[in-house]
């Protein structure tokens, strides 16, 4: 089934392809054994200005008008499909840079944005504390105003890209006394004093990808760094993940579709009793079940991104939400399918697959657990039912 993409959105989507054949598929499997960051890959990003697909125009991106969570989709998708852990040097700079593009003002923008687009400095976004996770509400680090500075201190953990990229939004609590609506986001530089890196993660998947804690020590950012008003960086935060999620499902949606890729080659060179095994029905069900899955992402998500692209933000977290929860769930059942139709043979590192089922798992996780992403559908929903309830009265 084909979406009905720009020339210039098919042009990204090939050229992302491309990268992922040529350039990532001969590394992945050392990068996933070694856990090695692929400056390579990001290198090559770069000079084939792949970073600039989410950014604005006005910023050396390419993003002539509204949001470029389409293009953004399309490249995580492709580099996913090849290796969803190299792809995330990618989609989580897209996370970092969100608060700046949505929130940032025109100085904040023009100090940082370029530099991103050219693919010469990496983003990261940390909101999780080792007790705020699902409950991004009880963070803990503080941002006290101090003349014309904030003075930061606090911990976050979990951070992707974390050492390796040099522009962080990081939410912190600027009145501690009340919660989330006293959290406020900020920019933070690598190199700033007081910053320091943790734990970097030995995770079960996308092992390409930096893992690492954040440590705020008295670190002084500029008062200038603030992003939009005090108080306001919990609504941000929630914002920001209302445009990122298609990213995680498009992740998702990659991951499902070279796994799908494997399983279908596989299933028709392997032969058991006398004949290919996609002659076997119960094969053929399971490919069917994988393929319409994939399918039924793909439309889900470009039809979000769409809508976010052509300024659709209010009513827009519900779709995310779905979108990130359905394809990640499609994704860890089509993974954990491939490694079925492998037999013996999928279990094996020899074989891409187990990689793939490993990877396809924390799309579940991130960005919001899918149990959280239920409850905000159903939220929603419920939300909406009132309102009908009342205007049927
Ligand atoms: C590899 C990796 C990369 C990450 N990258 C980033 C990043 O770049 N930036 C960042 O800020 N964070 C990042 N995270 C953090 C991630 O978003 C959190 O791990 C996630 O939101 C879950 O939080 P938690 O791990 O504390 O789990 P918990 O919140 O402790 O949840 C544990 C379990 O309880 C369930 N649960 C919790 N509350 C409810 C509820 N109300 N209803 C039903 N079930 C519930 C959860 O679904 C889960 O199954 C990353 C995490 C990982 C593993």
């Amino acid at each position: 089934m084909h979406h009905h993409f720009t020339e210039e959105q098919s042009m990204i989507r090939e050229l992302a392809r491309r990268i992922a054949e040529e350039k990532i598929e001969p590394v992945r499997e050392q990068s996933d054994r070694e856990g090695t960051f692929p400056w390579d890959i990001v290198k090559e990003l770069a000079q084939t200005d792949l970073f600039r697909v989410f950014i604005p125009i006005q910023y050396e991106g390419m993003v002539e008008e509204g949001l470029g969570i389409t293009n953004m989709c399309l490249v995580t998708e492709e580099l996913s499909r090849v290796c969803g852990g190299i792809a995330l040097a990618f989609a989580g700079t897209g996370l970092g840079s969100f608060p700046i593009i949505l929130f940032g003002s025109q100085e904040q923008k023009e100090k940082y944005l370029p530099a991103i687009a050219s693919g010469e400095k990496l983003a990261a976004f940390g909101l999780t504390e080792p007790d705020a996770g699902s409950d991004a509400g009880a963070i803990k680090t503080t941002a006290i105003k101090q003349d014309d500075h904030y003075i930061l201190n606090g911990t976050k953990v979990f951070i992707t890209n974390g050492e390796v990229a040099d522009i962080y939004t990081i939410l912190a609590l600027t009145n501690p006394e009340k919660g989330a609506r006293g959290a406020s986001m900020f920019i933070v530089e690598k190199g700033t004093p007081g910053f320091e890196f943790g734990k970097k993660e030995d995770k079960m998947g996308i092992r390409a990808s930096v893992t690492a804690e954040l440590i705020f020590n008295d670190c002084k950012v500029p008062a200038e760094n603030l992003l939009g008003r005090e108080g306001a960086g919990f609504l941000m935060a929630m914002k920001t993940f209302d445009i990122s999620r298609p990213g995680v499902a498009a992740q998702a949606l990659g991951i499902a579709r070279g796994a799908f890729e494997e399983a279908l080659k596989y299933a028709h060179q392997r032969h058991q009793f006398g004949k290919t095994i996609i002659s076997n029905q119960g094969i053929q069900w399971m490919l069917a079940d994988m393929a319409t899955g994939i399918e039924a992402s793909r439309a889900l998500i470009y039809q979000v991104a769409d809508m976010i692209d052509k300024g659709e933000t209010k009513n827009i977290g519900h779709l995310s939400a779905m979108a990130k929860m359905f394809a990640s769930d499609i994704a860890m059942k089509v993974t954990t399918d491939a490694v079925q139709i492998f037999g013996g043979y999928g279990y094996m590192k020899e074989y891409p697959v187990e990689k793939m089922m490993r990877d396809a798992k924390i799309t579940q996780i991130y960005e919001g657990t899918n149990q959280i992403q239920r409850n905000i559908i159903g939220t929603y929903l419920a939300k909406m039912a009132g309102k009908l309830a009342r205007e049927r009265e």
